[in-house]
């Protein structure tokens, strides 16, 4: 599972918040209190869905399945299925009726005659499906650009909402999956198409065999009108499904897939063990989601355009949801406390693929936006890597990861992967697998790394100081950790540890005047410790800690800027690079400082080092830095012009001004003219209306342009821009939250036209007010704007979801 930017800090903040409250006591993972334990091996279903009805969220299904009983005189069979799934029937192997009980979202199946420890088992159960719309089953209606469709959602645990099964990881079954849809519709789920047929009426129905067995959360079904474009790994079949229309844009975003899967092939020595590889694309999704085989994607192809500036889709997406298929599907988190298995791996993944394909820079640059990602997570919550709900598997797993390819080395880091893959091929696996996976492959025993890294929380925090004796040629360091473990137990009397002291090698480069760098690598052992280096000739001209950012951490280390400035000329790592360009941005009244950055900005051999300088340079003053911004505009990277056009609007002035009309008129990025408007805006409140106005109707991929004009428009607090705003609802989402955001600054009819939009005919137009108010407006205000409508809406399904947001905000205004 990978949600966009924007949604995932939200997403995992929400799922440590839910999974904290039932999280028992640990230390570390004690796998008993986490893997759910139950009395039969499933061994395989057949799901057979049809009769989707779009108003009523209701379907019909015949589910057969197959299990092994797991002790003796097994007279009942429990599994998860959904309250709403009304059981018709439910027949043995040999046709009888069995008798069942519901208690819940859990169905009771008393068989015939009790199992003995062993035998298999089979039965049929028949039943009317109905879902609440977006668990298990999403159910999207017709709008502009988007075709009525169905996806489904298993993780983490809904998949059970739409058919009946054992709705936890720790059970590997094979499955069929065989949908009827409506004449001219496609059906796509995991596995080989073993059958494609239509009936006298047009109905088409697709039976989807999955012969290896895998987890239940990864069953998939999308039900939608979707072209298919055919590719292929050697003789595996990689098919790209998209909406009729998106089908133009299909092969220059997913033609990337073949060789993905031949770099992770030949990485982890697994080659792809799935019969094909779908990606299909689908309305309202959260991101990606790696069902096997059969991955689900948002909808939102870039355009031939937007690759210059480097799409999420391609650059993160993509990669991370094929290496799924081997870390997640192919071996699978026993429970979810060791999701990071998932998720870390997944993550991690993407930036092996870009290293092998465009070398250290890109995997730097990859890993670093991971560093920023995680460093903003663990300000808001420390937990360990290993731990129900943890909230840092996504970036903290591939750094940690990174790390440990980076201290073991390519050869015995690939064969520790290795060894994990085939010694838990198919099945299940926990943290402390791969360390014994790593202590098999290359006999060395990583227990002080899992405990500090996996089961521990946080991050060591260095203070270095320096200090060189010219009389013995000496260079001492002392290495202070700072980190403090100031985490307290919750009400469960839960407590994460952050280690005193973390323990490393860590390799630190002198630059001096004459001859070769001194390199050398030490242990760290010690909360403080001392790193003493001989035989440094004469005084260093530059001190890299960490050389090549071996170790996640944060740096304080107090240098002069010439010194700084020497190794941000030399310096190979970006993360290095990166840390260098902090220090100098902070001393802006330095004349040092601003002649690297500047050079930085305009002569680095790598984007993101232009970039990072680039910004840094618009907290300097305009005069000293206008001509090298001006410079930076004239970048082939759009990324640089971007940060460029960022800094002009923050340092000001009439070049300024001009330099940013500019690129509005006539940049050919998206991002770039996006930055410039808002920009624009910022400098010229007067002057940037027409500016706005042409912004709001230009088309862009994400609406990027679209979406900083409608930021400009709400903070120039131009009322004229309302009647704007409402000619635009129903185009896309953003234009109701503007309203809300002018109801917000005092506008009434912007408050009118929002509650007006609530009695819209178009069924998505009312959600998006009624979104936008609940979130944008704030309790108090909310409940009295929903209050003053709530008796006169016209449309039901409307008036059911105000009356429901009422009592929501009503709570939520008693608590306070
Ligand atoms: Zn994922």
């Amino acid at each position: 599972m990978r949600p966009a930017l924007a949604t995932l800090i939200i997403a995992l903040a929400l799922a440590a918040r839910a999974a904290h409250a039932q999280n028992p006591n640990l230390e570390s993972i004690a796998n008993d209190r986490y893997t759910r334990s139950h009395d039969f091996d499933l061994v395989h279903q057949h799901i057979a869905v049809r009769d989707f009805n779009w108003d009523s969220l209701s379907f019909t299904g015949s589910v057969s399945t197959t299990l092994i009983a797991l002790r003796p005189a097994m007279d009942s069979v429990i599994l998860d299925a959904g309250a709403l799934l009304g059981i018709k029937r439910v027949a043995s192997s040999s046709g009888s009726a069995l008798r069942t009980g519901r208690h819940g979202d859990t169905l009771v199946i008393y068989l015939d005659r009790p199992a003995a420890f062993h035998d298999t088992i089979h039965f049929t159960v028949d039943y009317s499906g109905k879902v609440e719309n977006g668990r298990g089953l999403t159910f999207i209606d017709e709008r502009p650009h988007t075709p009525r469709q169905i996806w489904s959602q298993g993780e983490d645990r809904d998949n059970h909402y739409w058919f009946p099964t054992y709705d936890f990881p720790n059970d590997k079954m094979t499955w069929e999956v065989e949908a009827t849809v409506p004449a001219g519709y496609m059906a796509v789920s995991n596995g080989a198409l073993v059958a494609d047929t239509k009936d006298a009426t047009g109905a088409r129905t697709l039976h989807w065999r999955q012969d290896r067995p895998s987890a239940s959360y990864l069953v998939s079904l999308v039900v939608a009108p979707l072209a298919k474009i055919h590719d292929t790994w050697k003789n595996v079949p990689v098919d790209y499904y998209t909406y009729h229309a998106d089908s133009a844009l299909a092969w220059r975003l997913f033609h990337v897939t073949p060789d993905m899967i031949d770099v992770y092939s030949r990485l982890t020595g697994v080659p792809y063990p799935w019969q094909k590889y779908a990606q299909t694309t689908v309305a309202d999704f959260f991101g990606g989601m790696e069902n096997v085989s059969a991955t689900t994607l948002v909808d939102w192809l870039p355009d031939a355009k937007s690759y210059q500036d480097r799409p999420w889709y391609q650059h993160i997406l993509i990669p991370h949801e094929l290496a799924h298929q081997w870390f997640g599907d192919f071996v699978t988190t026993e429970n979810w406390a060791n999701m990071w298995l998932n998720e870390g791996f997944a993550e991690f993944m993407p930036g092996q693929y870009w290293r092998e394909k465009s070398g250290n820079h890109i995997a730097e640059d990859y890993y670093l936006d991971e560093y920023r990602q995680f460093m903003q997570i663990d300000a808001r919550r420390r937990m360990p890597l290993a731990s129900l709900g943890s909230n840092n598997i996504y970036p903290k797993g591939a750094l940690v990861l990174e790390m440990l390819r980076s201290y073991l080395g390519d050869e015995r880091f690939w064969a520790g992967i290795h060894r994990y893959l085939t010694n838990h091929a198919y099945g299940n696996a926990v943290s402390d697998d791969l360390r014994q996976a790593f202590l098999d492959a290359t006999g060395e025993n990583l227990d002080w790394f899992w405990s500090q890294w996996v089961y521990a929380a946080g991050y060591p925090e260095f203070t270095v100081t320096s200090s060189y004796d010219p009389a013995t040629h000496r260079l001492t360091l002392a290495v202070r950790q700072t980190q403090r473990d100031t985490l307290k137990a919750d009400s469960a009397g839960m407590r994460y540890v952050v280690p005193e002291t973390f323990r490393m090698p860590v390799t630190v480069r002198i630059g001096t005047a004459m001859g070769a760098d001194v390199v050398r690598t030490k242990w760290i052992r010690q909360r403080d410790d001392t790193i003493v280096i001989d035989n440094v000739a004469s005084p260093p001209t530059m001190i890299v800690f960490d050389d090549g950012n071996r170790i996640l951490k944060r740096l304080t280390f107090d240098q002069p800027s010439a010194q700084l400035a020497t190794q941000l000329r030399r310096e190979e790592n970006l993360w290095n690079r990166w840390w260098v360009i902090q220090q100098l941005g902070a001393r802006t009244t330095d004349e040092t400082a601003v002649r690297a950055l500047a050079d930085a900005a305009t002569s680095s051999d790598y984007f993101l080092t232009r970039a990072q300088a680039t910004s840094a340079l618009g907290a300097f003053p305009a005069g000293i830095v206008v001509p090298t911004l001006a410079k930076a505009m004239r970048d082939t990277s759009s990324q640089v012009r971007q940060a460029a056009v960022e800094s002009l609007g923050r340092v000001g002035g009439a070049e300024s001004l001009a330099l940013v009309r500019g690129a509005w008129r006539g940049d050919d990025s998206y991002s770039v003219r996006a930055s410039a408007l808002t920009a624009l805006a910022s400098l010229d409140t007067a002057g940037s209306r027409a500016a706005i106005v042409e912004g709001l109707r230009t088309p862009s991929y994400r609406d990027a342009i679209q979406n900083a004009a409608i930021g400009a428009a709400v903070r120039t607090d131009d009322t004229t821009f309302v009647t704007t705003m409402q000619q635009m609802i129903g185009d896309q989402q953003l234009p109701s939250y503007a309203l809300a955001a002018m109801v917000v600054r005092g506008s009434d009819r912007a408050l009118k036209l929002l509650l007006s939009d609530l009695d819209d005919a178009r069924p998505y137009v009312r959600q998006w007010a009624l979104t936008a108010i609940v979130q944008s407006l704030g309790p108090a205000r909310g409940l009295a704007a929903l209050k003053s409508v709530q008796q006169t809406l016209t449309h039901l399904d409307t008036r059911a979801a105000v009356d429901r947001a009422v009592k929501q905000l009503e709570a939520a205004a008693k608590q306070g």
